[in-house]
């Protein structure tokens, strides 16, 4: 397969040149750890009841666990008068509130193996992050992510993901806006629904589905693994989905989870990010919120390395077809390799 694909949300093309994916590899192998850390560790920043670099101490949290970032990459302490820059350049204040969401109490849990149930809770508390941040009049998009594993620069295990609100949006966001926008304008229809009939009509890179969630890897995708987490409905934010929807898109976040780290039975590295509509006022009404998943990895320990063609040329050269990749994900078990073995 050699082809281009038009990825409708970024608007730009992906090359799919499946041919090279098994071209001879001297580099060097990405590190995966495979050794599991104990439930609690004394010094780590976010377990139960231990003081972190700001003096603060957690509480004995059970469940899900919101704080304010120690290390904020924004802040609302940053300068709001700068210096205006010399020539033709201009600069703005880069203001926002930065969060921490722990998932678990227990240090060596992972997203994947949570109950339904806790993703659930998880869930229910990125609405209310959502809902909260975005009353701000400041805060013009809530950005919710997680890195996960040390091959996307994560050195604490324990079970996190970021918050960051911000006084500007951030740019995937606001091509996929502008795009959603237009295609309304243009259609009549909201461009991610008609994504998701694409998708099931295709039928080949659906990974699962329930009554009100979706999980597929798009016919566009950049990366080898890379896939979406969708609810069927139309909303622009966690903030309108009912609690019956969110109970669904848990299960299907953790079908797709599951798969991820059956895949290799490691627990696989990712970035995951929730694509919300911006809070800043604006007209948002063909915004289909998703999650999208994107692990670095194209195999156990080969990174998709952004190079040439992504850094230099801005367009992703996907080394993988789409449809075997979900076929293989597609094909594994939904129950965790390590069902049981937690103490
Ligand atoms: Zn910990
Ligand atoms: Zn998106």
């Amino acid at each position: 397969m050699w082809e281009q694909r038009w990825h409708p949300l970024r608007e730009e093309w992906v090359v799919v040149a499946a041919h090279r994916n098994d071209r001879p590899w001297l580099g060097e192998q990405a590190a995966t750890t495979t050794t599991r850390p104990p439930a609690y560790v004394e010094d780590c920043y976010f377990c139960p009841g231990n003081r972190r670099v700001s003096g603060a101490r957690n509480p004995q949290y059970r469940s899900v666990f919101v704080f304010d970032n120690d290390h904020p990459c924004v802040g609302p302490d940053a300068p709001q008068s700068l210096p205006t820059p010399p020539g033709m350049y201009r600069n703005s204040p880069a203001t926002g509130i930065a969060r921490v969401v722990c998932y678990s109490p227990l240090h060596n849990m992972t997203l994947a193996e949570l109950d339904a149930s806790e993703i659930t809770a998880l869930l229910t508390t990125w609405r209310e992050q959502y809902i909260d941040l975005a009353a701000r009049p400041e805060v013009r998009h809530v950005l919710m992510f997680e890195n996960k594993g040390e091959v996307v620069g994560v050195s604490n295990p324990h079970p996190h993901g970021q918050i960051y609100a911000t006084n500007f949006v951030f740019k995937t966001i606001e091509t996929e806006s502008i795009a959603s926008r237009r295609y309304v304008e243009e259609h009549g229809r909201v461009l991610f629904q008609d994504i998701i009939r694409s998708e099931v009509a295709d039928g080949r890179r659906i990974l699962f589905e329930n009554a009100s969630a979706l999980v597929f890897l798009p016919y566009f995708a950049r990366y080898a693994y890379e896939c979406y987490v969708a609810p069927k409905d139309t909303h622009a934010s966690l903030a309108t989905m009912s609690d019956a929807e969110l109970t669904d898109f848990a299960a299907a976040l953790k079908e797709l989870l599951v798969r991820y780290d059956n895949l290799w039975q490691m627990s696989l590295p990712y970035v995951l990010t929730l694509h919300q509509a911006p809070t800043d006022g604006g007209d948002y009404r063909g915004f289909h919120f998703h999650i999208e998943c994107h692990p670095p990895l194209r195999k156990p320990h080969l990174l998709k390395y952004l190079a040439g063609p992504e850094v230099g040329g801005g367009n992703f050269l996907s080394d993988t077809l789409p449809e075997a990749k979900a076929e293989e994900l597609r094909s594994l078990s939904a129950v965790h390799y390590r069902a049981g073995t937690h103490a």
